[in-house]
């Protein structure tokens, strides 16, 4: 990771972030205040049996950040890096994110600190059911509904809705999104952060005049973002693209890559690196690609004060929630480089994922194309009322972004007013 002066605790940047859209709509400081803080945080320490016999405790988090326009809403991480304020910067995130979409959530986050590349499926198991079993006093289809988010899927949102059930004596679906299809699962979820992502990048282009066929495209993370970003962007917009990486590092080839060849690769061996024909690269050095369009679809503060000078994309579609500092930010908008911020860029997953619930609760699926259709639309609207905010006030889309979001949220305060 890129050395840098600013401070990379995420939840500090999230701060910042409020304060200079707060700034700008010349908040009430009482608000802003609410704002800036977590309503309500649990932590759960928790054991769980391992294959060999001992017993290991772990710690998780759930954060429940905003409900003024909603139930909670946002995914749970696994990975040793997770901190209490790496989850109270995602659920922060989230409230903003459901309100520029327009989504009538509030926001949410989860996380373990664990590594799950190290645990078989039964431990995996355990943990989860444990874990939601000790969330199970915060969370409901009424309250707060998780969601995948790093390094967890359909299957570990089944385990949580199965242990929520049993719990309660009853199958309760809504209490999660992104379940597998068999049990109430949308279709369309599973690729619906890199969708929304796809359509944000075309909006974008569409008003640079970037023509996208052709235009190259660098996407770090080959996950659910990375993955359905790149093969998205290439299958449907015409992209060519040029360089992928994960967690082992990146490849690069100027002829272009088949986003499936690479997946089913990775999925043999464990990893892009090594892709027959590509050269190999760095993380840091796939940012700093000569490309139209930049895909950060992994992690936090990849880019910083310190290498944000050298980005040469036009486009950096924000699929991985705060991958840029607002130093860098403002570096990037000097620069030229339109940024699509985390909360419009990679908004299409909990779009889809409040369309399951809605399904669920309904009990009427929709068609692959319904939700394509409807998915389209949320995200057109959302990006174009902040395309055009950030136009009027001459401010880059993140600041844009919060403050149309920003504003939706002070609007449910201003008619719900402050208990009691
Ligand atoms: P996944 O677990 O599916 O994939 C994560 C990817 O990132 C993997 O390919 C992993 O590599 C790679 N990665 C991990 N660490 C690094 C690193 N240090 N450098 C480069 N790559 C790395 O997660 P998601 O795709 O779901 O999440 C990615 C980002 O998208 C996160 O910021 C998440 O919050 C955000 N997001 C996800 C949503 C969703 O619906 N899933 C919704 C909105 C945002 P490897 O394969 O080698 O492990």
């Amino acid at each position: 990771m890129a050395k840098a002066k600013e401070s990379l605790n995420p939840f500090e940047v999230a701060r910042k972030q409020i304060d200079r859209a707060g700034q700008k709509l010349s908040l009430d400081p009482g608000l802003l205040q609410i704002l800036k803080h977590p309503r309500r945080e649990l932590t759960v320490n928790f054991p769980v049996k391992m294959d060999d016999g001992s017993v290991k405790v772990f710690t998780g988090y759930r954060v429940q950040y905003n409900d003024a326009r909603g139930p909670y809403k946002g995914g749970i991480r696994y990975h040793w890096n997770v901190s209490i304020d790496e989850v109270r910067a995602l659920a922060c995130w989230m409230t903003w994110k459901c309100a520029v979409m327009d989504i009538p959530y509030g926001g949410a986050k989860g996380g373990v600190i664990c590594n799950p590349k190290e645990m078989s499926k039964g431990e995996l198991e355990r943990l989860t059911r444990r874990y939601a079993s000790e969330i199970s006093i915060v969370i409901g289809p009424e309250k707060d509904i998780p969601a995948p988010d790093v390094y967890t899927d359909s299957q570990t949102m089944a385990w949580i809705m199965d242990t929520i059930s049993m719990h309660t004596g009853y199958s309760v679906p809504g209490v999660v999104t992104g379940k597998p299809l068999a049990i109430g699962g949308s279709l369309g979820r599973d690729e619906a952060t890199a969708r929304g992502a796809m359509y944000a990048t075309r909006e974008a282009c569409k008003k640079l005049k970037l023509n996208t066929k052709g235009a190259t495209v660098a996407v770090q993370g080959y996950g659910n973002a990375g993955y359905h970003y790149a093969r998205l962007t290439h299958d449907e917009l015409g992209c060519k693209i040029v360089a992928v990486s994960d967690s082992k590092g990146g490849i690069y080839s100027d002829k272009g890559l088949d986003p499936r060849e690479v997946a089913a690769y990775k999925e043999k061996t464990g990893s892009v690196v090594g892709f027959p024909g590509t050269k190999k690269i760095t993380n840091e050095e796939l940012l700093e690609l000569e490309v139209d369009i930049l895909g950060p679809c992994a992690l936090e503060n990849v880019i910083t004060s310190e290498n944000a000078p050298r980005i040469k994309a036009k486009v950096s579609a924000e699929g991985a929630n705060g991958p840029t500092t607002p130093e860098a930010d403002d570096i990037l908008f000097k620069k030229g480089v339109l940024v699509i911020p985390d909360i419009l860029a990679n908004g299409g997953g909990v779009t889809v994922s409040y369309f399951e619930w809605v399904q669920g609760l309904a009990n009427f699926f929709w068609t692959k194309k319904e939700v394509d259709e409807k998915l389209e639309g949320v995200c057109v609207r959302a990006f174009d009322s902040v395309w055009k905010l950030s136009q009027e006030k001459k401010i880059d889309m993140r600041q844009a972004a919060y403050m149309v979001a920003i504003s939706r949220v002070v609007e449910a305060y201003k008619w719900r007013g402050i208990w009691p």
